[in-house]
């Protein structure tokens, strides 16, 4: 069962009675769940391809222009971000 989680209506409520830390807390809480949502990786041949959330290098340059994609990882090496490739 996937549990949906509506972060939105949480945060506002954080913000709305929270104190700083608890805001600060929740915002740690957002962004571990943000990487658990997959984001797009777009690729574009000839180009240099980031993680969309932290810009961790994803392709490999052979040094005459040409930017390749060795393997389609499943989560960023750096900052854990779910990947799914277009
Ligand atoms: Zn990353």
């Amino acid at each position: 069962m996937m549990i949906k989680i509506n972060l939105e209506k949480i945060k506002k409520l954080v913000e709305k009675y929270g104190d700083s830390s608890l805001i600060e807390e929740f915002s740690c809480i957002e962004k571990s769940v943000q990487k658990e949502i997959p984001k797009i990786v777009y690729i574009q041949l000839w180009m240099y391809t980031g993680c969309p959330t932290c810009d961790y290098t994803l392709s490999t340059h052979y040094g005459d222009g040409y930017h390749a994609i060795e393997n389609e990882i499943d989560r960023c090496p750096r900052c854990g971000q779910l990947l799914e490739w277009e």
